[in-house]
């Protein structure tokens, strides 16, 4: 097994929360003065770990079976790895595929053929990782969590510094385990709610979903997402790149569209995909898939969501009206 923790600065010291600090390698290639207050942050667990500097903010993760990404054996570099010795770690890792890292290797091929390809992006400035020590604080950013019934273990993040005016929650956007954008939440009440950084094509929720699962549920918003494992679109249509990313799981394609004008949108696209499409029969003041995990749990949602999908274009058809009337 590639154990990182050789290769780290010996000077090093563990958090409460798992993570071990050291003086980061990165900083001064990024343009940043050398890290001399352990701002290095590194999590590791038996298969995989994951690297956040907080002065300079740059990331790398890795997971065995999986190749070392362009970000990880940079690190491997500034932390004085030979080149030689990165390329032995590559192809250890590979070789410790698992069934599921193959089936994932092969999602990962499929998604390369078919074009699915997004770039490593950073994350807003000033980033840092939401710990559960719910100081005071993270206090209202974790309240805002419970309350939106979100689960906890999602690596959320803020901001916490004085260039930035304004205070909110952000979901990094991952693919592949790769950092490809994000969404900020704000909750100090003032407009705009959110701001996104998404590329083209960029299908939230893909790291999510279980080689196991039969089932993909496709909704709109993240948060809808988050709280069932879902794929969210971001959008109230699904464009041609995005269905290919989805048609790429080779899953069973439930989509649940919010009961508003922007899910009758949302069916459209289903209905010019070929998806299922489950409209459960929630009360008026229950919009989304979150408003309903809220409500009744997760559980119950899910299954609502089975024993409400439909698929053909009758049935589907059908549903929309049903949808269209009470809207
Ligand atoms: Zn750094």
């Amino acid at each position: 097994m590639f154990d990182i923790l050789q290769y780290l600065p010996a000077k090093r010291k563990q958090t409460a929360s798992g993570w071990i600090s050291f003086n980061a390698p990165c900083c001064t290639h990024n343009g940043e003065s050398q890290d001399k207050r352990q701002r290095g942050g590194c999590k590791v667990s038996d298969d995989s770990w994951s690297y956040h500097c907080f002065n300079c903010n740059y990331t790398a993760s890795f997971l065995m079976g999986r190749n070392l990404s362009f970000k990880a054996k940079r690190l491997l570099q500034w932390l004085g790895v030979p080149q030689d010795e990165i390329e032995r770690i590559n192809l250890e890792s590979l070789r410790h595929r698992s069934i599921e890292g193959i089936a994932n290797e092969r999602i990962r091929i499929t998604q390369r053929l078919m074009n699915v390809q997004f770039e490593e992006r950073d994350l807003p400035e000033f980033a840092e990782l939401l710990l559960p020590e719910k100081s005071v604080w993270h206090k209202d950013l974790w309240s805002y969590i419970e309350k939106r019934c979100l689960p906890e273990d999602y690596p959320y993040m803020f901001q916490q510094h004085e260039q930035v005016a304004r205070h909110g929650i952000v979901v990094p956007f991952t693919h592949n385990n790769v950092i490809v954008g994000h969404t900020t939440r704000y909750i100090d009440g003032r407009k705009p709610k959110y701001i996104q950084d998404a590329q083209p094509g960029y299908v939230f929720g893909t790291d999510l979903q279980k080689d196991s699962w039969q089932y993909a549920i496709v909704v709109e918003g993240v948060f809808d997402a988050l709280c069932i494992n879902g794929l969210a679109v971001l959008h109230n249509e699904i464009n041609q790149s995005q269905s290919r990313l989805i048609r790429s799981l080779e899953k069973d394609i439930i989509v649940v569209p919010d009961h508003d004008e922007a899910g009758l949108k949302l069916i459209d696209s289903a209905l010019e995909y070929g998806y299922s499409v489950s409209i459960p029969d929630w009360p008026d003041y229950i919009k989304d898939v979150n408003d309903a995990v809220c409500r009744y749990g997760r559980l119950t949602t899910l299954l609502s969501i089975f024993e409400n999908r439909v698929s053909g274009k009758i049935k589907i058809n059908m549903a929309r009206k049903r949808l269209q009337k009470k809207i």
